[in-house]
């Protein structure tokens, strides 16, 4: 027998799932429970954010005490990563100058 938690997950992954791949297929977004549709539509904002921003993106840690699952945001552009983005981000940015290593 599910929890409610564990229903609750299955239904956020099972319509989040459906979106990205209506996304991905270039077909019209099914219609999902609010709580998927507004993660869906947050990770859609941020992406939009990061993809729009001036750059180089800024990123500051939003936790500092905590040490895994952390958060970064972007001072110029509001968007948020986590740090396997940030720290690919950052070493493209030293292999593009050339000062890996240096
Ligand atoms: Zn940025």
């Amino acid at each position: 027998m599910l929890s409610d938690a564990s229903k609750k997950l299955a239904l956020i992954l099972g319509e989040g799932a459906a979106l990205a791949t209506a996304k991905l297929e270039g077909k019209p977004l099914p219609e999902v429970s609010p709580e998927p549709k507004a993660i869906w539509d947050g990770v859609q904002e941020n992406h939009a954010r990061i993809d729009g921003c001036a750059g180089p993106h800024a990123f500051e840690k939003i936790d500092p005490a905590r040490v895994i699952g952390s958060k970064w945001r972007c001072t110029l552009c509001g968007g948020l990563v986590d740090g396997a983005y940030k720290v690919a981000y950052e070493q493209g940015r030293e292999h593009e100058r050339g000062t890996r290593g240096a």
